[in-house]
């Protein structure tokens, strides 16, 4: 019998949706909620690591998140010149082994829906349009309070999980007081037509930016983005934002000439600033835990966050699904097992940011990303 039996996760995202998947297929009874009135179907790229496609193999999603993905093993590197000359191709680390790619490109509503059709195969029960507001707990379980619509509505659960993401509500509910602190960048990125000569990521270092970069998510499209101090562009109308990016984008040349060229009303341009937390101590308080990026965040320098929230999803749902109830070895073992390894991730994210805020030339960025790729080869 696992620890548990009805759990409510908080949050669909990729922690919520993995940790519901795994334990409804451990005997769990699952209600996974989540404040959006369905999986969306806008947003950008995402740029997702060997380990995190070893879970998704482990989820029972890897063949349509194969279908649905573009691959690659290599990494450029380009200089911010008229010609954007290529400086060095790289062999990317394969962190998940040899049987994954070292990396995939995807769209990431095409993924949050492949994780949400497997849960509901999973016989998870999912709330849409339910934003939980409320909890209180005792010794035997934790009542939850959502509005759904215009109804509030409660339920009663041996343990929730809060992965509702960078400004958890859980994680205030349950008092800890970690919370994401910028860390001076903001990431414009657009999701456009792929030049054929784009076949894996190509980074740029300086220029008029800290980074210019872009992934290919599939055959035809890709996501570009460019990485900046951090300021409030939320006063800047859509046609604004258009031109703040295509003027960014003219300090980069190679492919980044068709990406400017292509860059239009219909690029779902995005802004937004990177953050960094990570709660240094236990996640739970009692029957109630938080994990993804209620948990922690770093900047994507080394694009590890959705490999990490799906990391925690696995593990706490491997610790419930072989204890025999919910004591104090359970949050124990978990957060021996994630901590250490989150807080490298985190620090050495935040590092590479910070190198490159401070201009610094001689800092040692292959020795760092072998080391957490090393780290993270490991399974969790
Ligand atoms: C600019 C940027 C670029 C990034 N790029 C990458 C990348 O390339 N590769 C990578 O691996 N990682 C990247 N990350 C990090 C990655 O996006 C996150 O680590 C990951 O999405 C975290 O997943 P999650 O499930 O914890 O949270 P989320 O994906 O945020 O999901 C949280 C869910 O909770 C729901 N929710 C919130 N509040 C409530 C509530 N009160 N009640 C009910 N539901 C609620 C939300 O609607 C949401 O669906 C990037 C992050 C940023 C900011």
């Amino acid at each position: 019998m696992p620890a548990v039996s009805h759990v409510g996760v908080v949050g669909a995202g990729f922690a919520g949706a993995a940790a519901a998947i795994l334990l409804a297929e451990g005997g769990v009874e699952v209600d996974l909620f989540d404040a959006k009135p369905e999986v969306s179907a806008l947003g950008s790229g995402i740029t997702i690591q060997g380990n995190a496609c070893r879970i998704l193999d482990q989820l029972g999603v890897w063949e349509q998140v194969q279908e649905n993905s573009y691959p690659f093993d290599i990494l450029g590197l380009r200089a911010p010149d008229p010609e954007g000359s290529v400086i060095a191709v790289i062999p990317d680390a394969k962190m998940g082994g040899e049987d994954y790619p070292a990396t995939i490109g995807m769209y990431r509503p095409d993924l949050a829906a492949i994780l949400v059709e497997r849960a509901e195969k999973a016989g998870v029960r999912l709330h849409w349009g339910a934003k939980v507001d409320s909890l209180r707990q005792d010794e035997t379980g934790v009542d939850l309070e959502w509005i759904e619509g215009a109804t509030r509505r409660t339920g009663r659960f041996d343990l929730v999980i809060g992965a509702d993401g960078l400004h958890s509500a859980v994680r205030e509910l349950i008092g800890i007081d970690a919370r994401p602190q910028q860390n001076g960048m903001g990431i414009w990125r657009a999701f456009v037509p792929r030049p054929e000569q784009v076949t894996h990521t190509d980074l740029v270092y300086g220029g008029p930016c800290y980074i210019a970069g872009y992934c290919p998510t599939g055959p035809d499209r890709m996501y570009a983005y460019l990485v900046e101090e951090a300021q409030d562009r939320t006063v800047l109308s859509p046609e604004e934002q258009l031109a703040t990016m295509r003027t960014l984008a003219a300090g980069y040349h190679g492919p980044w000439d068709e990406v400017r060229a292509s860059l239009g009303a219909d690029s779902r341009i995005n802004y937004t600033w990177f953050t960094r937390h990570l709660i240094d101590g236990p996640w739970n308080r009692g029957r109630v835990v938080v994990i993804g990026d209620a948990a922690h965040s770093c900047p994507p320098t080394m694009a590890q966050g959705a490999a990490m929230s799906l990391e925690d999803a696995v593990v706490l749902a491997e610790i419930l699904l072989a204890s025999e109830g919910l004591d104090s070895s359970v949050w124990a073992e978990f957060q021996d097992r994630r901590l250490p390894r989150l807080r490298e991730v985190v620090d050495a994210s935040s590092q590479l940011a910070d190198w490159l805020i401070a201009h610094e030339r001689d800092a040692d960025v292959p020795g760092l990303m072998r080391r957490v790729a090393m780290t993270v080869s490991q399974p969790a």
